[in-house]
């Protein structure tokens, strides 16, 4: 019995680090939100200085050198004038808006 559960733990120790590539959980999360869905952003390099991003959510998708490719920064206005939308740390999270980090206009 006791050989049993030893074997059980072991096995289950060795599965807790499978053999990785380096890069396979390279995904780390922005702290910038989705321009289209206002979810968080993940991002992993490209390897060639710029990253290439995602909604984790929905998807929407790019590459560049900032999260403002796809996040609430980057949101322009027809003729490309800057909106002045930022993406924000939440400072007061309430129950109807729960997010970490949030879209927010910080300037005119
Ligand atoms: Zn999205
Ligand atoms: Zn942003």
């Amino acid at each position: 019995m006791a050989e049993t559960i030893d074997e059980t733990g072991s096995y289950l120790g060795s599965r807790r680090k499978p053999p990785r590539q380096p890069d396979d959980d390279a995904w780390r999360i922005e702290d910038h939100v989705c321009r289209v869905c206002f979810s968080r952003i993940l991002s992993r390099a490209m390897g060639d200085g710029s990253r290439q991003y995602r909604c984790a959510n929905c998807s929407v998708a790019g590459e560049g050198r900032t999260p403002a490719v796809i996040c609430s920064c980057g949101l322009k206005m027809r003729g490309g004038k800057d909106l002045g939308v930022r993406c924000v740390r939440n400072d007061k999270p309430t129950p109807e808006a729960p997010a970490e980090i949030i879209a927010r206009q910080v300037m005119a």
